[in-house]
């Protein structure tokens, strides 16, 4: 099979979330499997600086009045997938994250910047490149590559790929005034209820479901949620009217990079046979950010996008009911200033428990995933997530909020049940701190029954959610769209 992969993030270039790990790695698996898969992605210029001189370049025809552009050919580093980047400078070569500028707004031109990708990934999925080469499916991730779909469906369905659209997250939506629509000239069918338009707006995500042959989204949970009012974001009717061509796929781990035994990022390697490696790392996050080195307290980690998503406002409250607690706590974060300058400030106050990160380092994310003895994660929404589950391989328990994701892939630990045997973290239904609160001290209540403890950490380091099984569920999935 050949299969084109399109997304704004792919790990090891560049990454602000999970989109990136799952572009990093679900491509390698589906090669490994013995087929053609060949990722396209904008050339930023941060992704330029880390690859060597491409081995081909394939001019592009300008946009109407528009600057030059090609695409570039490479290689997605320590691979041997075939990458290509859409060399488009006046959109693409810029300081800042993907979709941001340095200070933390969106650029203001996003839109034509992913609409223009937009064109250039059908343009590629009808072998008008220069690639001399065509996907039988075409698999687009999150809105920036929404608008896609709608642009194939006028092409005869025999010189087309099938598409699949995956939703890494139903809440960034790509909504732009209806003057792009015009600006990218788009065909005026497409600007209906029906089609791209969103209360007056051009909605790229919608554009994906509603024209994509299937559409998937990262676990079996978040997908039934999002066809209710409460998960859907506005878009849960269209949800609920394609859901014959929706399904959940979770996402897998790439366990080359998190895995607790060959972790090069981390200060002692360890496996659920011999946990003495656990606790060198423990020790070592301790000294790293200053805290009291004690093997014994309670060490809690949280790493993620400092967004209402992610619950760390229930979080924020909490800190000073802490404060009496057996614990200590390292969050590592970057996103809201508000949320970013509150974390700062209580970190000073609190120096003696409790330190707080700010910025995007990946190797104290690993270090905080081998350090810490339970992992907070209260999202109030989690398409999938990942860090629950680098939780799990490195034992380290994961506290989370019953939904999505997170409700697919840990088990809680109830005392009314006999549990030692199977959980893997604990488990909270509200998005409040209260319910955080109690299971927090629930967990601490477990953490001093060390077998206990120690028993549903080798639960939760057996799981296995490595790639090979959701790469078979989406083999399935574009087999099905090629029948
Ligand atoms: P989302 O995609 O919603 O941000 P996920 O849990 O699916 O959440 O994936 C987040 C990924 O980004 C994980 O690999 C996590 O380790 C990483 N990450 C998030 N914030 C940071 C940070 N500040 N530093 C390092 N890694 C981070």
């Amino acid at each position: 099979m050949n299969i084109l992969f399109c997304a704004s993030e792919v790990q090891p270039l560049i990454k602000t979330g999970g989109l990136a790990d799952v572009c990093g790695s679900l491509p390698k698996v589906l090669q490994a499997q013995g087929h053609d898969v060949r990722i396209l992605m904008p050339a930023y210029l941060s992704v330029l600086q880390k690859l060597a001189k491409p081995l081909q370049t394939f001019p592009l025809a300008p946009e109407s009045g528009g600057e030059p552009s090609q695409l570039l050919e490479s290689r997605l580093p320590d691979t041997e997938l075939p990458l290509y980047l859409l060399d488009a400078p006046h959109y693409f070569a810029r300081e800042g994250n993907p979709y941001g500028q340095p200070n933390g707004e969106d650029w203001p031109d996003n839109g034509a910047r992913f609409g223009y990708f937009c064109k250039v990934i059908a343009q590629t999925a009808l072998n008008q490149t220069g690639l001399n080469w065509q996907p039988d499916i075409l698999h687009c991730n999150d809105w920036q590559t929404g608008l896609v779909p709608a642009l194939l469906q006028s092409a005869p369905s025999l010189t087309r790929p099938k598409t699949l659209f995956t939703i890494h997250n139903l809440a960034y939506q790509g909504l732009f005034p209806q003057s792009l629509f015009e600006y990218l000239q788009l065909p005026a069918e497409l600007w209906s209820i029906a089609g791209v338009e969103f209360y007056g707006q051009l909605s790229f995500l919608k554009a994906g479901l509603v024209y994509a042959d299937w559409i998937s989204t990262v676990s079996p949970t978040y997908a039934k949620e999002i066809q209710t009012t409460a998960f859907g974001c506005g878009l849960e009717g269209v949800l609920q009217e394609r859901s014959t061509r929706l399904r959940g796929i979770l996402n897998g781990v790439d366990y080359d990079h998190w895995h607790p035994e060959k972790d090069a990022l981390i200060a002692a390697p360890f496996s659920s046979e011999d946990l003495s490696g656990k606790v060198k790392n423990k020790l070592a996050l301790q000294k790293e950010m200053g805290l009291p080195i004690n093997a014994k307290v309670m060490l809690i980690g949280n790493i993620g996008r400092l967004v209402p998503q992610k619950g760390i406002d229930l979080l924020l409250e909490l800190i000073p009911a802490l404060k009496d607690r057996p614990i200590q706590l390292v969050i590592l974060g970057s996103g809201n200033l508000e949320i970013e300058q509150e974390l700062a400030a209580l970190s000073e106050q609190e120096s003696s428990w409790f330190r707080f990160h700010t910025g995007y380092d990946e190797g104290l994310a690993h270090r905080i995933e081998a350090g810490a003895d339970l992992f907070l994660m209260p999202s109030r929404f989690e398409p999938c997530g990942l860090n629950q589950i680098y939780s799990l391989a490195y034992g380290t328990l994961p506290l989370v909020r019953n939904t999505g994701g997170l409700a697919d892939t840990v088990i809680g630990w109830s005392p009314t049940k006999r549990m030692e045997n199977i959980a893997t973290g604990f488990m909270i239904n509200d998005a409040s701190s209260a319910d955080l609160l109690t299971m927090l001290d629930l967990a601490i209540a477990v953490y001093k029954r060390t077998d206990t403890w120690k028993k549903l950490v080798i639960n939760a380091m057996s799981k296995d959610y490595s790639w090979d099984q959701s790469a078979r569920h989406y083999l399935d999935l574009y087999r099905e769209l090629l029948a």
